[in-house]
């Protein structure tokens, strides 16, 4: 269920390309259309699910919406603020409420830094906190994701994989943000450590009213998170729906061909699997037409020549096929 109807954040028509460049005088030579005319409106308190095979864009387009990759073309409008191609500087105040999430929290801490001065660094840049009173802070947020106390005290190769994701959770929800985007944040844990933090991010969902851009390419797990999921393809939005009729009912060919390769424990439920023929074409030589035709069993003469109209086919189900 989507919790409020209210758009915190408004994408429209969003691009990144990153270009190629060639020869001594370094020109550029192609781009690598890494988004791709992407269109969404994230409502406030929801959990939006991005999934997409690896290289599909759906971290590129993340790191876009905060302002960590530089927008290309487009609209990002962050509760009705215009912020798509702001500076660093213009981007600051907006940094706070919006955070990310990342796949390794190891690798953006520092092994000789304690963890509590490593989540006090966030009090001391953004608030006028006192050095007690950041201390405080610390513990209580220490607590909240489920560690304890005196873990402060520790450095980073003390703790396992699920307890720095806690840690990398603690810092992303350190200064109340109200957008956070999960990269592919549960990817590399145990299944059992992977429902832990799951249920500490609905938990923290629902305590600070959080809205989640969750990207990964685990669709068990997108659909146990989200309320809306979005499909992406070679940078551009294939389908989107609400997470039950997405799962039920998929329309698009991609988004068929990937839950047909999901693990269905169900007895007498047996559903063929789609395998796509070739790899994810090169994002620099960008297809004509619908993108997915080099690769989808339905393809035809029109798939090569006419993009894909993006389209809503029923309530709150888009699609962009010819043969939907
Ligand atoms: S437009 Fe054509 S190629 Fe693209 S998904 Fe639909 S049938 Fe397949």
């Amino acid at each position: 269920m989507i919790p409020n109807t209210k758009p915190i954040l408004e994408v429209d028509q969003v691009k990144k390309y990153f270009p190629v460049k060639s020869g001594f005088l370094k020109r550029t030579v192609a781009n690598v259309q890494a988004v791709e005319n992407v269109s969404v409106d994230v409502m406030e308190g929801e959990t939006l699910g991005i999934v997409g095979e690896s290289g599909c864009g759906k971290s590129t387009f993340g790191r876009t919406i905060l302002g960590l990759e530089s927008l290309t073309d487009g609209s990002i409008k962050f509760r009705g603020v215009e912020i798509g191609g702001l500076s660093e500087r213009q981007l600051k105040k907006y940094k706070k409420e919006m955070q990310m999430i990342f796949q390794d929290p190891y690798a953006s801490l520092n092994p000789r830094q304690r963890i509590g001065d490593a989540l006090e660094e966030a009090f001391i840049i953004h608030t006028n906190l006192s050095k007690t009173e950041r201390k405080q802070r610390v513990k209580e947020l220490l607590v909240e994701v489920g560690l304890k106390e005196e873990h402060a005290e520790r450095y980073p190769h003390e703790f396992s994989g699920g307890q720095r994701q806690r840690i990398g959770i603690a810092r992303a929800v350190s200064l109340n943000p109200s957008l956070i985007v999960c990269d592919e944040a549960v990817s590399a844990l145990d299944v059992s450590v992977q429902a832990q933090i799951i249920q500490l991010l609905k938990e923290l969902q629902q305590s600070h009213q959080l809205t989640y851009l969750f990207i990964s390419h685990d669709l068990g797990v997108v659909k146990h998170i989200s309320d809306r999921v979005l499909v992406m393809y070679l940078g551009a939005t294939a389908e989107l729906a609400p997470a039950e009729q997405l799962f039920s009912n998929p329309l698009h060919p991609y988004t068929q061909a990937l839950l047909s390769a999901i693990p269905r424990p169900v007895v007498g439920r047996k559903k063929e699997r789609i395998h796509l023929k070739g790899e994810l074409p090169n994002a620099a030589n960008y297809p004509s037409g619908c993108p997915f035709h080099t690769r989808c069993p339905l393809a035809h003469t029109r798939c090569r020549e006419e993009k894909p109209v993006w389209r809503q086919v029923e309530n709150g189900h888009f699609v962009a096929c010819h043969e939907v």
